[in-house]
């Protein structure tokens, strides 16, 4: 049985084509494994209607029809991509917390297309606001490696979930590192694509022009093949790229000879955490040893990178964040007398602090007077990091640079100091601006807590993303 828990998800697509295993019994181990966790990383759990998909695939398989290599394949998914049916889409709030969607995201449609089963909706930072998943309205999620430790946010849940052998893959979103962020706490893999890669359909907005959904999983080949099965044009998300999907795990067994990679300097400043140096170092050698040629680049406008993030996203946050106003749907304060009172108590009732001192700093960025001050200049700022990447990947195939600072931190450390939970995101951040590709990868550990190793890529080039992080993985 734990077998089963623990084997890759290409290792059980094998064993479903096979038909060594039934996607139902598949399905019934996960769920049962869902229901024991203790470390809350769920925000609910789709039972019977998974089960009644697995049965689906089975009858089919049965029939002889021709299935995807996916089929009967389970997955967990943040709760703040849409999905049609029973269950809510709370993106961790109070304020949805019974919000059924009437639709499915354009990636939940695509999984359906691959034969995939969602088991459940994962915790996450309200709205995907942190990056300790302790600001969910759901309670926080603990650490896979320590309980005492966060996980990272906001992708914490589907994070968590892969590394305890919950669910063999999950998807995340990355804003400003809360896919990578977590991956590297938890010691799993997990990939922000090319903003554009996948359609945002679906998709609870934060910060629109820096989300993406993304997966994670354990090993790079799997997060490989959920990529394949996620990405693509969308007509109906207007940032969508029409692009060619290529095969993502094509590169995987190539290695690195040849390949260029690039250390940013500003991403090993003198203040680095040894441990997290030294750890990263280690990924350095294998890359040397494996044949790359190792190059030190800059990124020189990073410095600014956490102040213009903090501008954009909370701009674009209190934008999309408007439409909850408890009219149509979601929470709707009890104690309103008219119109405004019942705007302003089912807001505040329904956002959590975090979330509420975002929507208030972004209000405020935007707000005449203050505009060009602060939005038009982080704007200008983003032009000047996008180029620093350019630059660099211009000399380069990819980056590599620590993912973050320090391994986890402990649940509550960082609640009273949102400015230190900021500075959490220095590393990740400066991608999401630029809009290219990167993955965190386990690069060992601290004092038993995992490291990632962050490889960052060309637009749109995840596959040479992939093909070095598969030569970091493993033996660490
Ligand atoms: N920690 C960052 C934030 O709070 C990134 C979150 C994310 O990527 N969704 O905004």
């Amino acid at each position: 049985m734990s077998e089963i828990l623990s084997s890759s998800a290409a290792a059980l697509a094998g064993k479903l084509s096979a038909g060594e295993l039934s996607a139902r019994e598949l399905c019934q181990k996960f769920l049962a494994a869902l229901e024991a966790d203790g470390h809350n990383c769920l925000i609910g759990v789709r039972g019977e209607e998974a089960l009644a998909e697995a049965e689906a695939v089975d009858a089919a398989r049965a029939r002889g029809d021709k299935l995807p290599a996916t089929a009967g394949l389970p997955l967990v998914i943040k709760d703040n991509i849409v999905l049609r049916g029973k269950l809510p889409t709370t993106c961790g709030s109070k304020i949805l917390h019974n919000f059924a969607s009437p639709y499915d995201a354009h990636v939940v449609e695509r999984l359906r297309q691959a034969g995939m089963i969602v088991l459940g909706k994962t915790n996450m930072d309200e709205f995907a606001m942190g990056s300790s998943n302790e600001n969910s309205a759901f309670g926080p999620v603990k650490g896979p490696v320590a309980q005492d430790r966060v996980p990272g946010g906001s992708s914490g849940g589907s994070a968590t979930a892969v590394a305890l052998n919950l669910a063999p893959l999950a998807l995340g979103s990355d804003t400003g590192g809360s896919i990578r962020q977590p991956a590297a706490f938890c010691g799993v893999v997990g990939l922000k694509p090319t903003y554009g890669r996948v359609s945002r359909y679906g998709l609870v907005a934060y910060g629109s022009s820096l989300d993406q959904i993304g997966p994670l999983a354990r090993t790079v080949e799997d997060t490989a093949l959920l990529l394949g099965v996620i990405a693509g044009h969308d007509g109906r998300d207007s940032t969508s790229a029409d692009e060619p999907v290529p095969d993502f795990s094509a590169g995987l067994g190539k290695g690195v000879k040849g390949l260029k990679v690039g250390l940013p300097k500003e991403y090993f400043p003198d203040e680095l955490d040894k441990n997290v140096r030294a750890r990263v170092n280690e990924q350095v050698e294998k890359l040397k040893a494996g044949g790359a040629k190792i190059v030190e680049v800059s990124l020189p406008h990073t410095k600014y990178a956490i102040a213009a993030y903090y501008i954009v996203a909370t701009a674009e946050a209190s934008a999309n964040l408007a439409r909850y106003d408890g009219v149509r749907y979601g929470h709707r304060s009890s104690k309103a007398g008219d119109l405004l009172e019942m705007y302003r108590n089912s807001r505040s009732e329904g956002f959590g602090p975090e979330v509420q001192r975002r929507i208030m700093l972004g209000t405020y960025v935007l707000s005449s007077g203050y505009y060009d001050a602060y939005y038009l200049k982080a704007q200008k700022v983003r032009t000047l990091i996008t180029r620093d990447f350019t630059e660099a990947l211009g000399q380069v195939d990819v980056l590599l640079t620590p993912t973050t600072p320090t391994p986890a931190f402990r649940l509550g450390e960082l609640m009273d100091d949102p400015v230190s939970m900021y500075l959490q995101d220095i590393f990740t951040v400066t991608i999401n601006l630029a809009g290219v590709p990167a993955v965190s990868v386990p690069a060992g550990a601290v004092d038993g807590l995992p490291v990632g190793a962050q490889v960052i890529g060309r637009h749109f080039d995840e596959q040479t993303v992939l093909r070095v992080a598969a030569s970091l993985e493993g033996d660490e």
